[in-house]
C-alpha cells in the first residue's frame, strides 16, 4: 500500500518515496525541557505517534528518533536569529536549580506523561547537551564551505544566509521579506539581519562549552575535526543540535522530518540550511507539520488559564487515554479547537472501543483462533482493514479511519459466531487499535487469573507479544495474564529461576502480583 503524505516543502500530496524499501526514518522534533510539555505540545508528538503506528501497519519498519532540547533555545524564538535568555538557564534562575536538574526534572516528566497517553518510545532521545561534539563539527564543515563566519572578536559562529538561496523556501518566506520584517535582530556584527547564530557566547551562560578542550571529544566516536581557534567558549544555538544529531543518528539523509508549525520557521529552515551547507545532501526528504492546538478558540496562553497539561487534564477527571483520542481523532493539519466537551465526547468513543474489546475477548477462543474464519467473517475483516488502510494511508485521515473501525464494531454483534470467529475479530480489533491504543489503556487495573486459567498452555516461554508488551511497559490485563501463565508453568516445572525472574521483572515495571489460593491477584502501575 503506498502512503500518501502532505509534505509541506513540496506543497502537496505526494507519495512517501523511502529511501530504503519497507524502511522508513523519522526526526521529530521534540521538546525543550524547561517546563511541562502542555496539550499542544503532545498534539504535535501525537500525530508523530500515529505517523509512526500508520507507517507500521502498512509494514514498513520504522526508525524514530526524538531529541530533547536542554540547551541553546532562548525565549525569542520566533525571530530569524533568536534573542533573550535560554529557556533552560531562566528556568534554572527562577527555580534556584542547576539547569540540568530542571532539564532532568522536565524530561522525565516529559516521558511520564508520553507514556501515559501512550506514545510509543523512540528508538532514541538524544540530548543536545550530550552531543556538542557533533554540533561543532558541522559547524566547522559550515565554515570550511564558506556557509558560516566569525565576526571578529567575537568567539561566535554565524550562517550566513546569503550563501544559501533556498533559505525560505519550506516557511514560504524570502531574504527580503526577513530584511523587512520586524522580528530579526539589528546587529552590526552581522552580514544579514536574519543571519543565525551556529555558536553563541556569553560568560554568564551556565552551560557551556570549550570546543577545544580535549575533555569535550572524550568518546566522540567520529573525527575530530581541526576547529577554528577562534570558536570561543560557549553554547550551541537551537536548530544545530537537530542538524547535528539527526545526521549523527540516521544518516545525512533520512526520510521524513516531523514538528509542530511554529518550528516551521525560523527552526526549520535553518536546519535544512545548515544540514545542506554543511553536507551537501538531501537532509529529509519530506516534511511533515502538524497545526496549532487552540483552547477555547484562542491561543494558549497561561494568564488566561488554558495552558493545560496532562496532570490539569487529569485533575479535571479525565483519562489519558481520552485527552489521546481527543487529540488523535482531529486530522493533524487541520487547526484543532480543544474544549472541555470534546474530551467528553472522546470518553463515549473511548467507552465504545473499550466495549467492543472486552465483547470481543469474552467471546474468542483464549490463546486465538484455532480455524479459519467463517467466510463472512473473513470478508467483513477484510473490507474493515482495507477501508481503515485506505485512511490511515491518505494522509493520516483519520475520520475515515475511525469510521471503518466504528463501521466494524457495530457489524459485530450481527457477525459473531464462534470462538474462533469471534477470535478473528479480537484479532483485526487489535491491529487496528495497535494504531489508535486507546482500547487497552485504563482499562481494568486489577484483577484475579484464576487458577483454572494459569492452567492453558503448557510451555514456560512468554509469547513474543507479551514479552514485547512487558519490556514497552504497554501492560493490560492479557499481557500479565500471558505474563502469569508462563510463571506458572514454570513453576509447575520446577524451573525456579524462570519463575523468580518473571516476578522479579513484573515488580520491577510496578506490577502488584500475589499468589492467592483462588489464583493470581494482580494490580498493574
Ligand atoms: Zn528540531
Amino acid at each position: 500500500m503506498s502512503f500518501t503524505l502532505y509534505d509541506t516543502r513540496q506543497r502537496a500530496l505526494v507519495p512517501l518515496q523511502p529511501r530504503a524499501a519497507g524502511k522508513v526514518s523519522i526526526y521529530n522534533c521534540g521538546p525543550t525541557v524547561y517546563s511541562e510539555a502542555h496539550i499542544g505540545n503532545f498534539r504535535s508528538f501525537l500525530f508523530a505517534d500515529l505517523l509512526r503506528r500508520s507507517l507500521e501497519w502498512s509494514g514498513y519498519a520504522v526508525t524514530q528518533i526524538m531529541n530533547i532540547t536542554d540547551v541553546g533555545h532562548l525565549t525569542e524564538d520566533d525571530r530569524a536569529d533568536a534573542a533573550g535568555e535560554d529557556k533552560l538557564q531562566k528556568k534554572a534562575r527562577e527555580l534556584g536549580w542547576d539547569p540540568y536538574r530542571v532539564a532532568r526534572h522536565f524530561e522525565e516528566r516529559f516521558h511520564e506523561d508520553r507514556r501515559a497517553l501512550g506514545i510509543q518510545d523512540a528508538q532514541a532521545f538524544p540530548r543536545a547537551t550530550e552531543h556538542i561534539p557533533e554540533m561543532l563539527v558541522q559547524i566547522q564543515q559550515l565554515l570550511d564551505r564558506g556557509h558560516a563566519y566569525l565576526p571578529e572578536g567575537s568567539g561566535e559562529v554565524y550562517y550566513d544566509i546569503g550563501t544559501f538561496p533556498e533559505y525560505g523556501k519550506l516557511s514560504g518566506k524570502t531574504l527580503e521579506d526577513l530584511r523587512a520584517g520586524a522580528r530579526v535582530e539589528v546587529n552590526e556584527r552581522k552580514r544579514h539581519p536574519a543571519d543565525f547564530a551556529l555558536w553563541k557566547t556569553d560568560a554568564a551562560h551556565l552551560m557551556q562549552w570549550d570546543p577545544h578542550s580535549g575533555e569535550l571529544w572524550q568518546g566522540f566516536s567520529g573525527t575530530r575535526p581541526a576547529l577554528d581557534p577562534r570558536i570561543g567558549k560557549g553554547f550551541p544555538g537551537w536548530h544545530i543540535e537537530c542538524s547535528a544529531m539527526s545526521e549523527r543518528y540516521l544518516g545525512a539523509e533520512f526520510d521524513l522530518h516531523t514538528g509542530g508549525e511554529d518550528n516551521m520557521f525560523p527552526h526549520h529552515e535553518c536546519e535544512i540550511a545548515q544540514a545542506r551547507g554543511a553536507t551537501g545532501s538531501e537532509f529529509a526528504r519530506h516534511w511533515m507539520h502538524a497545526r496549532h492546538l487552540l483552547v477555547n478558540g484562542a491561543k494558549m496562553s497561561k494568564s488566561a488559564g488554558t495552558l493545560y497539561t496532562l496532570a490539569d487534564i487529569v485533575a479535571l477527571g479525565y483519562r489519558p487515554v481520552e485527552l489521546r483520542y481527543l487529540l488523535l481523532s482531529n486530522h493533524y493539519r487541520q487547526p484543532m479547537n480543544f474544549t472541555l466537551d470534546g474530551l467528553v465526547a472522546a470518553r463515549s468513543s473511548v467507552q465504545r472501543l473499550q466495549n467492543a474489546r472486552t465483547r470481543f475477548s469474552e467471546r474468542a477462543r483464549p490463546g486465538g483462533p484455532s480455524a479459519a474464519a467463517s467466510p463472512a467473517v473473513a470478508e467483513r475483516i477484510s473490507v474493515f482493514e482495507r477501508d481503515f488502510g485506505a485512511g490511515l494511508n491518505d494522509d493520516l485521515n483519520i475520520s475515515n479511519a475511525l469510521a471503518a473501525l466504528f463501521a466494524f464494531v457495530g457489524d459485530c454483534h450481527r457477525l459473531e459466531g464462534g470462538a474462533d470467529d469471534a477470535a478473528h475479530l479480537l484479532q483485526a480489533f487489535e491491529r487496528a487499535d495497535h494504531v489508535l491504543n486507546v482500547s487497552r489503556q485504563d482499562a481494568a487495573k486489577a484483577g484475579l487469573i484464576k487458577k483454572s486459567e494459569l492452567e492453558q498452555g503448557d510451555t514456560t516461554k512468554l509469547d513474543a507479544a507479551a514479552l514485547a508488551a512487558l519490556l514497552a511497559r504497554e501492560l493490560s490485563p492479557e499481557v500479565v495474564q500471558e505474563i502469569a501463565r508462563a510463571r506458572h508453568q514454570a513453576r509447575r516445572q520446577k524451573d525456579w529461576g524462570t519463575a523468580d525472574a518473571i516476578r522479579t521483572h513484573l515488580q520491577r515495571v510496578g506490577v502488584q502480583f500475589e499468589d492467592t489460593p483462588e489464583g493470581v491477584r494482580y494490580k498493574l502501575p
